[in-house]
């Protein structure tokens, strides 16, 4: 830390972003990317929008915003856009957490929000999970919080239902509850038809998942249109040119291809089942994901000597090394042909290890 560094920054960790190696050539199954190219008409529109980069891009973002609204069936005013997910869930805090909206999210989730919570000097809660890591709805129950709730959540990709969250969101009338929906394309049930019937619900979706384009970082959030109005103040005040001309443009092309996303989803919901069937038959534990990728352990075997060891064969998955998930790995899926080679990389440190 320099000596200039503000004192009121001190005290934050940030957050850790998966491995990207350049050294060596990994199977990459930790950042839950998705293993397939973006859409060729994402591409091609993205390189057209690319012959335009000396202008602005527009900071409305009517277009694609309209595109989004007719996919998820919303108005336009209830779609804003960001710099990838992060970014809307950024806003959040900043728009509807303070001290008297403190924040509360599950103790095991996605790293981000403790990160944000601090950051925007919010107090927070963090509630934990059930033994077997479900989140217990009872316990957002007309909490009097900011929730954040991610759904599928992460690492563990296990869901709460649409009733579950209704519920939260009848018992939280006066708090915004913010339902991160990053996964919900490989098996979660999208809750942005509750946006019509809910002014405190706020659903964050993203294009680098289901829709290949985690580079392109192209994110937003759906709610009511005075939701999105607040967010918007605090986009407009820190950077109203946050999404890109060429991811704009890719976004575009991406939603116009929507079976292109639909199979590749199928894709990897399959692969899923099948690795899951593989890894159980070495023994794996592992939670009902329906996210795009595994939450495993081996009851014989650490978390860390299962991670170490894939690495040094050359495959990255994401450990962390905490309590009560330092026995886990998050495995992205990826194609059958990665999959594969992790089923018999695995089974080899079995038999090494047991
Ligand atoms: N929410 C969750 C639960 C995530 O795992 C991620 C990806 N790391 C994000 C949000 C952010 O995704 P992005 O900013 O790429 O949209």
């Amino acid at each position: 830390m320099s000596r200039f560094f503000s004192k009121s920054h001190a005290a934050l960790t940030p957050y850790t972003p998966g491995e990207q190696p350049r050294n060596m050539k990994y199977i990459k199954l930790n950042t839950n990317e998705s293993p397939f190219p973006p859409s060729p008409l994402a591409v091609r529109m993205a390189s057209e929008a690319a012959k335009r980069l000396q202008l602005y891009p527009d900071p409305t973002l009517l277009e694609l915003r309209e595109a989004l609204a007719a996919r998820y069936g919303v108005l336009p005013d209830e779609v804003i856009l960001a710099n990838g997910s992060d970014e809307v869930l950024y806003f959040a805090f900043m728009a509807f957490c303070d001290d008297a909206h403190p924040a509360a999210f599950p103790d095991i989730t996605y790293g981000f929000y403790s990160v944000f919570a601090t950051l925007c000097r919010v107090p927070f809660r963090e509630i934990p999970l059930r033994e077997d890591f479900t989140v217990d709805p009872a316990d957002y129950i007309g909490t009097g919080d900011t929730l954040f709730l991610a759904n599928p959540n992460a690492p563990t990709g296990l869901t709460l239902s649409l009733r579950q969250i209704e519920e939260i969101l009848r018992s939280n009338p006066d708090r915004v509850v913010v339902v991160d929906e990053a996964y919900v394309d490989f098996g979660g049930e999208s809750a942005v038809s509750l946006i019509h019937r809910y002014d405190n619900l706020l659903v964050t979706g993203t294009f680098s998942k289901s829709r290949s384009m985690a580079g392109a970082r192209l994110g937003f959030g759906i709610a009511s249109s005075e939701l999105i109005r607040d967010l918007d103040t605090l986009r407009y005040s820190t950077n109203p040119y946050n999404v890109n001309r060429m991811s704009a443009a890719a976004g575009l092309g991406v939603l116009a291809d929507e079976a292109y996303t639909h199979k590749n989803c199928q894709t990897v919901i399959e692969n899923r089942a099948y690795t899951a069937k593989r890894l159980a038959e070495l023994g794996f534990l592992m939670t009902d994901s329906r996210a795009n990728f595994l939450f495993v352990k081996h009851p014989d075997i650490a978390g860390k000597t299962v991670y170490t060891a894939l690495k040094e064969r050359g495959i990255l998955v994401r450990h962390f090394d905490r309590d009560p998930i330092r026995d886990y790995n998050r495995i992205t899926v990826g194609t059958r042909e990665e999959m594969d080679a992790l089923i018999n990389t695995l089974s080899e440190i079995v038999r090494e290890q047991t």
